[in-house]
């Protein structure tokens, strides 16, 4: 493939800023977004010149690949600005990764990596007032790809667009979940597309969890699809149990995302010197910690709301109700995390990634 210099961006720039409407106190998740998109195609074999455009809407051809076969990858990732106006991105090296694993298994081309850092870094220039300072207030990012062809031929798209968006965000899910642990539905199967961040894994998960909202548990945590024996993951968090002092998180599998906050709170509590074991976690195992008062945490971890405890779980018609936890874990990782986030802890693993 023919080598761009990645300065060589098309950039247009927005005539006037739409960021005087935006109440930054007053933000719900994913519906604003900043005066600039990043935007590359894919055709001929390759991906063409990058360009960065005014946020605008687009327009597809209704035979696009994506609206009928559902070939969609997304990333979710976050910019911080420290007191001094510097900003950072978080372990960024591992959602470009992250989102070429999951493009080769919708058979989707990769994306460069100079494209991917140049196109984030331009942007986060562009929009950089749209990030604000202080513990909790992010750039939400979404880098994603989609099959743009048009044709309608059940078979791997000739044409894609790869995109970045970015919408200003406050941490949410701050309130501990209620969840239910998955009997029926699953949401991946061995040899399917769980590891992959592949927009079809989360359509599918709105009907179960919309029925789990009617009985009051704002979340699943999913099962293996074969046995619903063993849990795995929430609908956008990795989860990790606390039972005593210890840590139990589930290996990561091709029905489990590699989720970035979930590797790094493996490593930050070998670095709190807290047990951190990687194995199979059986509901029977967590159920019966409830009921002899082991279980002293459930929390999920993932981008968007860094840690969030989940409150009580229900499976097989009994609900336990989990005591808040005076020396909590969710709470020690959750604020370790954001410190290093926000440049106000050292960053021994190099995690950090300044803009
Ligand atoms: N599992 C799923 C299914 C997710 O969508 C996410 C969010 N990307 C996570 C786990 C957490 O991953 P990360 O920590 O990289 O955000």
């Amino acid at each position: 493939m023919a080598i761009i210099p990645t300065y060589e961006i098309d950039l247009v720039k927005a005539k006037t800023s739409k960021i005087n409407d935006v109440d930054f106190n007053n933000l719900t998740f994913g519906r604003v977004f900043t005066d600039h998109m990043f935007v590359c195609d894919f055709k001929d074999g390759e991906w063409q010149k990058p360009q960065i455009m005014p946020y605008q809407a687009m327009t597809i051809d209704p035979s696009a690949r994506v609206f009928h076969y559902g070939q969609a990858v997304f990333e979710g990732m976050k910019a911080y600005k420290d007191e001094d106006g510097k900003v950072f991105l978080f372990r960024p090296d591992q959602n470009f990764e992250r989102i070429n694993k999951s493009s080769a298994r919708m058979a989707i081309p990769e994306f460069p990596k100079d494209y991917f850092f140049k196109g984030l870094e331009t942007l986060l220039k562009l929009d950089s007032e749209w990030i604000k300072p202080g513990v909790g207030n992010s750039l939400y990012l979404r880098p994603f790809v989609i099959a743009t062809e048009p044709a309608i031929s059940a078979s791997p798209a000739n044409e894609y667009r790869f995109m970045i968006i970015c919408s200003p965000a406050k941490a949410y899910y701050n309130e501990p979940v209620r969840v239910l642990f998955a009997e029926k539905f699953s949401r991946s199967a061995d040899g399917g597309v769980g590891f992959a961040k592949a927009a079809g894994n989360y359509g599918a998960q709105f009907y179960p969890t919309s029925l789990a909202q009617k009985k009051g548990f704002q979340q699943i945590i999913w099962t293996d699809a074969s046995t619903h024996d063993y849990l795995e993951e929430a609908g956008t968090m990795n989860i990790f149990f606390r039972i005593g002092d210890k840590l139990i998180t589930a290996p990561n599998n091709d029905r489990i995302l590699d989720g970035v906050t979930r590797k790094s709170v493996i490593q930050l509590a070998e670095d709190l010197g807290i047990e951190c074991e990687v194995r199979r976690v059986s509901v029977k195992e967590i159920k019966d910690a409830a009921k002899n008062g082991s279980l002293k945490e459930i929390f999920g971890a993932g981008t968007a709301a860094v840690i969030s405890p989940v409150s009580a779980f229900e499976h097989a018609g009994d609900v336990f109700e989990i005591p808040e936890e005076e020396n909590s874990y969710a709470t020690l990782f959750k604020s370790t995390l954001l410190n290093i986030q926000h440049n106000l802890a050292e960053d021994k693993h190099d995690w950090r990634y300044e803009v």
